[in-house]
């Protein structure tokens, strides 16, 4: 054991005995942050997939800035204010048709909370005993207790698995492998009489940056409509541009029942996340007896200061620019990956939409491989902010990003995969 140098801070996700040492950032611009000694950082991961227009930009800081002015707090339960009211109405022009109300909470874990309980709160009202959910192996979903339970079981909940609930799993869509998903799919509709489904549509993020196409979520989703199964779309990661077009179900031409956006939201300024959910989820809710309320609150729901940062990001997307630059960086990602795909040292080198990644071939695989800590150490040396899942390197970089920038990060990669070997 490593002599216990106490920091009084907890770090998320960090093992304080093996890494210790914090890089202290003091300013963020566009797609760079700069360290206390001026170091400029590469922003390869959007800070964990939250920035999405670059870090600090000017119209949502000055949005943040005239909000926190004027209301910054306020109860939401009877009362109501612009922010929330003009971001509502301009999330359901952009959601997938059919969906027509929004919850707000202020995490993505939380807005999975929110649309499990809508889910079963949903049969619960309609009298119809329906309380199981199935999930998709290699899912994650956040990092509460009923987030855990339909997430993948591993590492991350091993201590809590006791107490998790129990969910049915169907395979990950590998390639070649998409008819065992559905056919498992298909059966647990049948057999199991569940309440709903929930996915990470087009691409698994913590899993691994997992992708399978969109005619398989069509499917998924035409399989539990036959069977009235409540279509949960999970895009906290996917959301907002990520996959190439603002939402992934667009893809696939989906229409969720219930959907959870977060993380690029306010474009990664500041927490927030809605649950968005088609009439049918609100209407079971809606009576005169009070016991059918929807009994869930936090207490920033719908906080004004965030819902003012989330209009102004909204704002950002009714500019054709926003989608040029979306077009531009899955092109300039495409091209920087068509050269590794021939390159020993990498496996299934993939892209969906911004999102790229791949696998370097090593013994050990999976979230603890040893290469991960290793790789996130060379990389911090050459000021890149990437952090891998296990042996798993993905670049997911805001919209802002040059073809300069990611030449500088897949040197990097290039580098680390040599000196690693
Ligand atoms: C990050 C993430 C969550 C959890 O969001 P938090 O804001 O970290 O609670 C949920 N689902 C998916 C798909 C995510 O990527």
């Amino acid at each position: 054991m490593m002599p216990n140098k106490r920091c009084p801070i907890w770090h998320p996700f960090t093992q304080h005995a093996l890494d210790n040492e914090m890089t202290k950032v003091v300013r963020g611009n566009g797609a760079y942050l700069y360290t206390a000694d001026d170091h400029r950082i590469i922003d390869a991961i959007s800070s964990w997939w939250v920035v999405t227009h670059g870090h600090c930009h000017p119209q949502i800081v000055s949005a943040i800035q005239e909000q926190a002015g004027k209301l910054n707090q306020i109860i939401f339960a009877g009362y109501t204010h612009d922010p929330a009211e003009e971001v509502a109405q301009l999330l359901l022009k952009l959601a997938p048709r059919g969906v027509d109300h929004v919850f707000y909470s202020d995490s993505g874990s939380a807005s999975v909370e929110v649309a499990l309980k809508m889910a079963l709160g949903y049969w619960h009202n309609i009298g119809e005993q329906r309380t199981r959910i199935v999930v998709m192996q290699h899912s994650y979903h956040g990092d509460t207790f009923g987030a855990m339970s339909v997430g993948a079981r591993g590492v991350f909940n091993a201590a809590y698995g006791p107490l998790l609930f129990d969910v049915t799993s169907i395979p990950f869509p590998a390639s070649g492998r998409e008819q065992a998903t559905l056919d498992a799919l298909e059966s647990a509709c049948r057999n199991e009489n569940p309440a709903a489904f929930i996915v990470e549509p087009l691409v698994l993020g913590a899993g691994g940056m997992l992708m399978y196409p969109a005619w398989v979520l069509r499917e998924m989703k035409r399989i539990c409509e036959a069977s009235d199964v409540l279509f949960i779309a999970d895009e906290v990661m996917t959301g907002w541009g990520r996959t190439g077009t603002i939402f992934a179900c667009e893809q696939a031409n989906v229409v969720p029942d219930i959907a959870c956006y977060s993380k690029g939201l306010t474009g990664g300024a500041l927490p927030l996340a809605v649950t968005l959910c088609r009439a049918e989820i609100f209407d079971a809710h809606y009576s005169e007896d009070r016991t059918r309320t929807f009994f869930h609150s936090s207490s920033y729901t719908a906080n004004p200061v965030a819902c003012a940062a989330a209009k102004a990001n909204l704002d950002l997307w009714k500019d054709q620019e926003c989608h040029r630059r979306i077009a531009a960086v899955a092109t300039m990602q495409e091209q920087a990956i068509e050269a590794l795909r021939a390159n020993p040292r990498f496996a299934n080198v993939r892209r969906c939409g911004t999102i790229t990644a791949l696998d370097l071939k090593t013994r050990d695989t999976g979230y603890l491989a040893g290469v991960g800590p290793k790789l996130h150490a060379f990389f911090k040396g050459r000021n890149l902010l990437l952090r891998p899942l296990g042996n798993t390197i993905y670049v997911m970089p805001p919209y802002c990003v040059t073809a300069g920038d990611l030449g500088e990060i897949y040197a990097g990669i290039c580098d680390a995969a040599d000196a690693l070997a």
